[in-house]
């Protein structure tokens, strides 16, 4: 069974696809995370959106709070978007969902704010282009990884890091691009060395512990 952990479309290519639904999304995928994105907070509308996705976030085919999380690139003044990343690891925590995790040059930042609030639920940070370094530190929080479209580029360091994380702290996506997962799959399991179907069954069975479920 191939599963995309974090898409903008549902693309029909995957056994599960868990589609990032965006504030304004009216269709309903069959699986979704519903969070608030750094790049597009907005001072005036984001408690209205909290309010929203407090509501979204028990819905059963809802099974992550994100993408949400941290930016050091994007304009969004950072003070505010740590506050918004914290209501909504409160949210994960209060409803017991994972998060799927956006970060861009805020590592340390990101484990103090899931430290400080007394995080408990399983953390993916996605499209995991980082170093070595940052990927041992985040191993040791025990979050996971979401690798994409940076695995095709050219000892990236994603390429680098989904060989040093394990395979228990993995899963795999396309996220905004229009790339078969399939194809993600095919590179993983050429990085790795070992046949596609063990990495198959390995994310199989990440999923159903990180989302508490039987496939
Ligand atoms: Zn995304």
């Amino acid at each position: 069974m191939f599963i995309n952990i974090h898409t903008h479309f549902q693309l029909y290519d995957a056994n599960i696809e868990l589609v990032n639904l965006n504030m304004d999304s009216t269709v309903k995928a069959n699986h979704y995370s519903y969070g608030l994105h750094p790049w597009h907070l907005d001072k005036t509308t984001y408690e209205e959106q909290l309010a929203k996705l407090k509501i979204v976030a028990h819905e059963k085919r809802c099974l992550a709070i994100g993408e949400c999380g941290l930016d050091k690139i994007s304009k969004t003044d950072f003070d505010f978007q740590t506050e918004v990343f914290i209501e909504q690891i409160k949210i994960a925590n209060e409803i017991n969902k994972p998060l799927i995790v956006h970060c861009v040059k805020a590592f340390n930042e990101l484990i103090n704010c899931l430290n400080l609030n007394d995080n408990t639920v399983p953390v993916i940070v996605h499209g995991y282009n980082n170093n070595d370094n940052i990927a041992r530190v985040l191993v040791n929080q025990g979050y996971y990884f979401s690798f994409g479209k940076a695995l095709l580029g050219y000892e990236s360091n994603a390429a680098k890091a989904i060989r040093i994380v394990g395979r228990k702290n993995f899963f795999l996506e396309t996220d905004d691009s229009d790339l078969s997962i399939k194809y993600i799959y095919k590179k993983a399991a050429e990085l790795l060395g070992i046949d596609e179907e063990i990495i198959k069954q390995q994310i199989q069975s990440n999923f159903e512990t990180v989302f508490k479920t039987t496939l």
